[in-house]
């Protein structure tokens, strides 16, 4: 295999074989996580600083990436086969403003709750006012 294409498919964030290949606007490529979390800091490409206006998913990119590390060695395919697993973790862990939203739910209930808790509140006092109503 040839160094020049290994560099061509190589990220330069992480500087590992491009994980799930994105393409910018620009015609660099990153792996898909990279640029998110690059783009949390910054909206333009880390190698030519051009304003990132789009980001295409390269399946050939990806095949071509997948053939590559197919004829490499067992270590370089595990190596990969460790990140894919450690960045599709990071980012299960990262969907989660489905949590938030589980959040608010149960803050809603919360709510629910502790209105509920007012009334019997309410009735308590009104029990308490008729307790001492009769003690009077
Ligand atoms: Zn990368
Ligand atoms: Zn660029």
């Amino acid at each position: 295999m040839n160094d020049v294409l290994e560099n061509e498919l190589q990220c330069t964030i992480c500087s590992e074989h491009l994980i799930e290949a994105v393409t910018l606007n620009c015609a660099h490529s990153f792996c898909s996580y990279c640029i998110n979390e690059w783009m949390k800091r910054k909206v333009e490409c880390p190698i030519c600083r051009q304003e990132i206006q789009s980001k295409t998913r390269s399946l050939v990119l990806d095949n071509c990436i997948d053939r590559m590390v197919e004829k490499l060695n067992v270590e370089m395919k595990e190596h990969r086969l460790t990140l894919i697993r450690q960045r599709t973790e990071k980012r299960n862990m990262l969907v989660k403003p489905a949590t938030d939203n589980e959040r608010r739910i149960i803050s809603s209930i919360c709510s629910i709750l502790v209105m509920s808790g007012f009334d019997s509140e309410d009735s308590e006092e009104n029990s308490y006012y008729n307790e001492s109503y009769c003690i009077i």
